[in-house]
């Protein structure tokens, strides 16, 4: 469906008249890029309409600018439009209030505090749309915008679409906010690989008639076969594992096999592993173990024509629309048994009880849920019994509900939760056994050898707190974390320069970190060192890696592993 088409169609319909009001709203207003804003508007919801959602999703689409940008009201949305569609523009409004500046060990509560606040899928749905024309769109922004926005879509957005096992969009989204990131590095990929890719797929032309015939001689049947090329972020970040080898990538360009069903998956493994010799330990299926976002299919890799080790995935069309589209594919099959008329179909919030991808989105979530309980319909109801509060820098901390800022200090850091002298919530003073609320900022007031009080065991809620506070109070000192670990090791994969490594150690050195031990090694242009390292507090790890990472440009991935 083309929703301008069908607006001007259907004038009196909800979406035709969603489309009316928010042109008029939008009159006059234009987009950095200088094209109408309403554009902007059109755009999102007809990806929405393509992801195959209702017409109230696509009407709160139209309308989803139109608080924050205009003069128009959300009670005169509900007036006009109902209950539903004010309530999805409401989401979709406050979400976008949710900026994230790239604290890298906060973006998964970030994550968790989105879908949290907007409750029903749709809201995410709608903003995933708004992204992806943003992304889109982004080249007629300032540079410093850009890169927030980008950061924001790789580290927030394209993760939840991918939770949401829409691959594709995820996809989308991660190879438009790459440029905008990793400049050098995108060049770089593009230049190295750009060759390499019409290698691979014209080898893999060569081999297709081979398995298809082989195919055919076993009786199994083939939908289609086709090739699969790799994501350019995706790539790169894989290369980041790989020693920058692109030589060390065999799923590059993947071949890819698409049949009838289950069965006829495993048939064509089997004539695939007697035609070429798999490589031991690299098979994988995926249908009998699902992926945790849903991804089915069998992947092998085998040695191909002339030795040539090639990935070869096989699945169902159907694990292909959903691998592709994730809900959106559900959605599809769902319409297939009827509704196909807009202004026929019922909401989807009804009847859409068992997806399995409710199943596998709770899975995700699975420590915050009840097993036993079942999700009946869009609602994000795995929430309710966490809150999501947010230190003056913006880093999000997930505690249950009924938390206390004792909890959030303990949260943040043991050596905090001792010392806690009081509290500020919202900038202004508050008690310690005050019950904090979803989106309250909060600052923990410390005191220098101040000792926890055992009148924090009556309001506290999560056991870290407890534990430590009871802890503390028996041995009378400051509790100790990470008491079995000794030491930490930091692995840095960089460019290499003169004086890299003693500008690293240097930065550690001044953070009064006491090293033990140093090892590097090369591969191509790229370095990979090793430093022991004497901390084992998660914090201080976190906050040395995001120090190193802001001083030297060269570096271009640190983890690091307790010893
Ligand atoms: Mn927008």
């Amino acid at each position: 469906m083309i929703v301008k088409e069908f607006a001007k169609k259907n004038p009196e319909s909800l979406i035709g008249k969603a489309y009316r009001a928010a042109k008029e709203a939008h009159a006059g207003q234009k987009r950095k890029s200088s094209e109408p804003y309403f554009n902007h508007s059109i755009a999102a919801a007809q990806a929405i309409a393509e992801w195959n959602l209702d017409e109230q999703s696509i009407a709160a689409a139209l309308l989803h600018d139109v608080i924050e940008d205009t003069s128009y009201s959300l009670e005169k949305i509900k007036e006009k439009f109902g209950e539903e569609v004010s309530f999805l523009v409401d989401g979709v409004t406050k979400i976008g209030k949710i900026k994230y500046r790239g604290i890298e060990a906060k973006a998964e509560n970030l994550r968790k505090m989105i879908l949290a606040l907007s409750q029903d899928i749709r809201v995410i749905l709608i903003k995933l749309a708004d992204r992806l024309h943003n992304m889109r769109t982004l080249r007629a922004l300032p540079p410093q915008k850009q890169k927030r926005i980008a950061l924001e879509t790789l580290e927030i957005y394209s993760p939840l679409a991918y939770r949401l096992g829409m691959q594709h969009l995820a996809g989308d989204l991660e190879d438009l906010a790459f440029p905008y990131i990793y400049p050098r590095e995108y060049k770089w990929l593009i230049k190295t690989v750009k060759e390499k890719y019409d290698e691979r797929e014209k080898y893999l032309k060569s081999a297709e008639p081979i398995l298809r015939s082989e195919l055919e001689k076993n009786e199994v049947s083939v939908i289609k076969t086709d090739y699969r090329a790799k994501r350019y972020y995706s790539l790169y970040k894989k290369l980041l594992r790989y020693d920058m080898d692109v030589e060390k990538i065999h799923d590059l360009v993947a071949l890819r096999v698409i049949v009838p069903d289950i069965s006829d998956c495993y048939a064509a493994l089997g004539v695939v592993h007697k035609l070429w010799p798999p490589l031991p330990g690299r098979f994988k299926d995926y249908i009998a173990l699902p992926k945790p976002n849903g991804y089915r299919s069998l992947h092998t890799t085998v040695f191909c024509i002339d030795g040539k080790i090639t990935e070869i995935q096989i699945k169902t069309q159907e694990m292909h629309d959903e691998a592709e589209n994730g809900i959106a594919a559900h959605w599809a099959y769902e319409e297939k048994k009827g509704h196909s008329d807009y202004l026929a179909r019922k909401s989807i919030t009804a009847g859409t009880k068992e997806l399995a991808w409710v199943q596998q989105l709770r899975n995700w979530q699975r420590e915050f849920s009840d097993p036993d309980e079942f999700m009946k319909s869009l609602k994000i109801d795995f929430f309710q019994d966490r809150i999501f509060a947010i230190t003056p820098q913006g880093s999000v901390i997930d505690l249950p509900v009924g938390s206390t800022p004792v909890d959030f200090a303990y949260q943040i850091h043991s050596e905090i939760g001792d010392s806690a002298s009081g509290a500020k919530v919202n900038g202004k003073i508050a008690p310690l056994d005050y019950q904090l609320k979803s989106g309250d900022v909060v600052e923990i007031l410390t005191q220098k050898n101040k000792k926890p009080s055992g009148s924090w065991l009556k309001s506290v809620k999560t056991g870290s707190a407890k534990n430590r506070i009871k802890s503390a109070m028996r041995r009378g000192i400051k509790t100790i974390i990470g008491e079995k670990y000794s030491k930490t090791e930091l692995r840095v994969i960089c460019d290499d320069r003169i004086g890299l490594l003693k500008d690293i150690m240097s930065i550690i050195s001044r953070s009064h970190i006491n090293m033990n031990g140093v090892q590097t090694g090369r591969s191509g242009r790229f370095v990979t060192i090793k430093i022991g390292c004497e901390i084992i507090d998660k914090t201080k790890i976190e906050k040395l890696i995001l120090k190193l990472k802001r001083a030297v440009k060269e570096i271009k991935e640190i983890s690091y592993s307790l010893k």
